[in-house]
């Protein structure tokens, strides 16, 4: 089976989490702390924390921007459930904005007479997560004026996105963000088995996410209630949690980084021959935005919808390991129960969702395999 993404691990990476295993510390060492300036200095962002997963940093950065009971988060439909679960975990209401048909990402147009209408109702967000779907970047610019006007908090959800660039900067510079996250999921640009990253440019925002990864607890007198009892002395002075992430996971992290820009070429290189290759058959290829550079972590197709399933079926009976992404959130069972979200609430992202196949996309996918990929599709769609 040709799956649709995975990993790329080299023996540089092998060597490096090896190393860590034969060193003094598997947690709380110096290789979490090289990875997070890494990315910093990658991304052209000051700070970077380091968690278990995205959907932590989703958590702590929800928590950092304090929002809670009685505070409302929006975000799109067409994203994985963490970029709204976050929301919940911290006690908030969730609700979405439409996807633009073209760009998958959520639409600048819905939003804009969203927050009009939100004003009126005095139910504006605390809160909006545009997800870079696919690793193509939201039209930040936007929606960062409506911000500035509305008055809400901006986290990116760039877990398909490191990499990617938005007009002349990098995704995680967070030019037009508070907070933006990175996932090291293993089908995700670069990982470390699981983890996350939270990327900012404020040092007290930085320095909260920090605290909240590791208890609440703080080891600076400056920040204790109190004076210090001694130089063992810490004091937890929020409820955080264990989001840490491992040395084994740094030291992976910052080998796999040295590839990066390798591994996005490639996925440039693959999409150049999926769009040459599929050109002429009856399907909707994903959109680029040429002012924009994006990390392809997915290339969905669009299918006829009285064939998608057809066509996801076929493909996966011949070893072609596609998936879809995403089923529109407020469609899963646990959003319709507990907040009344209803098939018909969010039409383009339900159509989407009804005509998308993700075809196989990573580093290591040959040109023969994806030639076998484009073979097989061609069959189907004739079969459908
Ligand atoms: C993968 C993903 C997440 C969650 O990432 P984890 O690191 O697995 O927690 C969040 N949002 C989006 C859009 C994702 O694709």
């Amino acid at each position: 089976m040709i799956p649709y993404g995975k990993q790329t691990i080299s023996p540089a990476d092998i060597d490096a989490v090896v190393r860590v295993l034969q060193s003094d510390f598997l947690t709380q060492g110096n290789q979490v702390p090289a990875f997070e300036r890494a990315i910093a200095q990658y991304c052209g962002a000051e700070y970077g924390i380091a968690v278990n997963s995205a959907t932590s940093a989703l958590h702590i950065a929800c928590l950092a921007l304090s929002l809670g009971k009685g505070d409302i988060l929006w975000t799109t439909p067409t994203t994985f459930v963490a970029s709204a679960n976050c929301a919940l975990y911290c006690g908030a209401e969730v609700d979405f904005v439409d996807i633009d048909p073209q760009t998958l990402n959520l639409s600048v147009e819905h939003l804009r007479d969203k927050l009009a209408h939100a004003q009126r109702i005095g139910k504006l967000p605390k809160i909006i997560i545009p997800v870079h779907l696919c690793g193509e970047p939201c039209d930040m610019q936007a929606i960062k004026q409506l911000a500035d006007e509305y008055g809400f908090h901006i986290i990116e959800d760039a877990s398909h996105a490191i990499g990617a660039s938005y007009r002349d900067g990098k995704v995680g510079n967070c030019q037009y963000s508070d907070i933006t996250v990175f996932s090291f999921h293993p089908v995700k640009i670069i990982t470390t088995a699981e983890g996350g990253m939270a990327m900012t440019n404020y040092a007290e925002l930085a320095n909260k996410m920090a605290q909240l990864r590791s208890h609440g607890i703080t080891r600076d007198p400056a920040e204790m209630i109190g004076n210090s009892d001694g130089a063992w002395y810490y004091q937890q002075i929020d409820l955080g949690f264990n989001y840490r992430m491992t040395e084994l996971q740094g030291a992976l992290g910052l080998s796999q980084m040295t590839r990066l820009k390798e591994f996005i070429a490639r996925r440039h290189q693959l999409a150049q021959q999926y769009d040459d290759l599929l050109a002429k058959l009856p399907i909707t290829l994903p959109y680029r935005d040429p002012r924009n550079r994006s990390a392809l972590h997915l290339y969905p197709i669009q299918v006829a919808s009285d064939k998608r399933t057809f066509v996801f079926d076929y493909l996966k009976q011949h070893e072609i390991g596609v998936n879809v992404h995403y089923i529109p959130v407020h469609t899963q069972p646990y959003y319709r129960q507990h907040f009344g979200f209803k098939q018909g609430d969010f039409p383009n992202a339900e159509r989407y969702y009804a005509q998308a196949i993700s075809l196989p996309l990573y580093f290591d996918l040959s040109d023969d395999e994806q030639k076998q990929v484009v073979e097989t599709l061609k069959q189907a769609l004739q079969a459908a």
